[in-house]
């Protein structure tokens, strides 16, 4: 990361070229004046079923977005759960003590991270993967590898099982129809919704399904939600032996002794298949055991965790050569920050993406082609507020401090 935003032109970088492309307001540091918070809402494309341990998660998401405004007139907006009461201790606040480009987001501000890289990015006149990220080429497109994270459970009301591959296949295909090339399927129907064997076949033959509908050579990745147990995992990974499974995720709830034993045990069927976690409440050893390689793609929540702790674990993932994989179903924000969070990590692997339309949420710069997401060369996150949705949400559900 180079020099903070607000900080004076450093000498060696100071060509006539470089000064122009700062704003002249990067030469002050404006206090925080005005937070304003409220919700968009929107759909995603179809009802999304259940998974191992859930029920139904539904068609409609809501998600909260809080807008900052500076004394100087910039501002950024992004997902954000601040409080009112979080919001009034930081109003007055000077920017450089909420975030810089060399620390990132302070601690007292993580609540707003999100909005405090849009506002950074806005003042720069940069998209945030060019703040954040390593050796990008301002000239070329910027493009994130991701996967459609639909494939739930949409097939418990029928008792056939090639019912059941056809309509996961036909939501698969739908997702290619998207511009998707890597699928994500749910498995251990087993564990809950359905009979334990009748579960397992059943989710057997999707994985065989959606492989066969695809072709060969595209990512398939399956998520048990901690619905399997180690000989699950060995039954259903000896049937789809041929299906090319990318990653394994929560086949169970991560225990050291047991991945331990299923890596020894894929080693010897020269399965080359990734164990995945870290979503949800994970382990407090899950970086020592993935840096002991027990786990091989780590995938805390994105929203919860934040971005710039993003930025560090998968900095630090990097170096052990572990992959990273934010988890991020049930947002649209987080499918448009998570590619900018991308041009950080070295080893990151995919955006989790999670089809959804915010109303007066503006991301027609962003677009899916080939199994990429082609982020838009724009300031900050690059998506714009439609003033009226948001202020009327501001006001009818939300708060302003200022
Ligand atoms: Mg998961």
């Amino acid at each position: 990361m180079g020099a903070p935003a607000f900080a004076p032109v450093p000498k060696f970088q100071s060509t006539f070229s470089f000064v122009l492309k700062l704003d002249s307001r990067l030469m002050h540091n404006p206090r925080l004046t005005t937070i304003e918070a409220g919700y968009l809402a929107g759909k995603r494309p179809r009802t999304a079923g259940s998974n191992a341990r859930l029920p139904e998660h539904g068609i409609n998401i809501r998600e909260p977005f809080v807008r900052l405004r500076f004394e100087d007139g910039s501002s950024g907006f992004g997902f954000s759960r601040l409080t009112k009461e979080q919001a009034n201790a930081l109003l007055g606040q000077p920017l450089d003590s909420l975030i810089s480009l060399e620390t990132g987001v302070s601690a007292r501000s993580r609540s707003i991270n999100f909005p405090l890289w849009d506002a950074l990015g806005q003042r720069m006149n940069q998209p945030v993967y060019q703040l954040v990220g390593k050796q990008i080429d301002a000239n070329q497109p910027f493009t994130v590898p991701c996967y459609d994270t639909s494939l739930y459970f949409d097939d418990l009301h029928l008792t056939d099982d090639k019912a059941a591959v056809e309509l996961i296949v036909s939501e698969a295909q739908a997702g290619y129809e998207r511009g998707h090339r890597a699928f994500k399927i749910k498995v251990g129907r087993g564990a809950l919704h359905m009979p334990l064997v009748e579960g397992t076949f059943r989710d057997i033959a999707i994985i065989r399904g959606v492989r066969e509908a695809v072709g060969a050579g595209l990512p398939i990745m399956i998520d048990a939600n901690n619905g399997y147990n180690v000989n699950l995992v060995k039954w259903v990974l000896t049937e789809t032996a041929d299906c090319e499974i990318y990653w394994l995720e929560e086949a169970f709830h991560e225990d050291r002794v047991l991945y331990e034993g299923l890596h020894q045990w894929l080693d010897e069927q020269q399965l080359p298949v990734l164990i995945a976690d870290g979503e949800g409440q994970a382990s407090p050893t899950l970086m020592n055991w993935t840096q002991a390689g027990v786990i091989d793609v780590v995938q805390y929540d994105l929203r919860d965790e934040g971005f710039d702790f993003w930025i560090k674990t998968g900095q630090q993932l990097d170096t052990w050569g572990a992959k990273s994989a934010p988890h991020n179903y049930g947002s649209c924000f987080g499918n448009y920050a998570t590619c900018h969070l991308a041009s950080a990590i070295e080893q990151f692997t995919f955006v989790e993406w999670d089809q959804i339309d915010l109303v007066g949420l503006d991301s027609s710069g962003y677009a899916i082609q080939d199994g990429r997401v082609h982020v838009p060369n724009r300031a900050g996150f690059g998506l714009r507020l439609d003033e009226s949705v948001f202020e009327g949400s501001v006001k009818s559900e939300g708060f302003v401090v200022s």
